[in-house]
């Protein structure tokens, strides 16, 4: 049976309430996605003292999925922030990531401003024109 996308958002919620530190480097956002296989992973975001080498949650946990499948196609994500587990959207590098690594019909789950609701988009509607060598 398929995730939903409560179950995804719980996913990074529970990792993140395991290990959120205030202040710490790698304890602020957590990422879970769940590929077209089915199978389901979350990561951390990982910081270092310098902040502009941080490596976002949703990078790890791309990374994480790539090293266990072969021909990983993420078929949908999320990323959640704070010790209360607010749902974020996709910095625009962990964007080009996503579609790279997503099948056409990926979803992204997104906030709705600043409440607790959330809205699916697709990879497109997030990165529309996307960067493509010209072979
Ligand atoms: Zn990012």
């Amino acid at each position: 049976m398929a995730i939903t996308p409560d179950e995804l958002i719980e996913t990074a919620r529970t990792l993140l309430k395991e290990r959120y530190q205030k202040e710490g480097h790698h304890t602020v956002v957590s990422a879970a996605l769940v590929t077209k296989q089915g199978n389901v992973y979350a990561g951390l975001h990982v910081g270092t003292t310098q902040p502009s080498v941080a490596t976002c949650a949703e990078i790890i946990t791309i990374g994480m999925a790539l090293t266990a499948e072969k021909d990983m196609e993420i078929d949908m994500i999320v990323a959640v922030r704070d010790k209360e587990g607010y749902i974020i959207s996709p910095c625009g590098k962990c964007r080009e990531y996503i579609a790279d690594y997503s099948h056409s019909q990926a979803r992204v789950i997104v906030p709705v401003g600043q409440t607790d609701k959330y809205d699916i988009v697709s990879v497109a509607d997030l990165l529309p024109n996307k960067y493509c060598k010209r072979i």
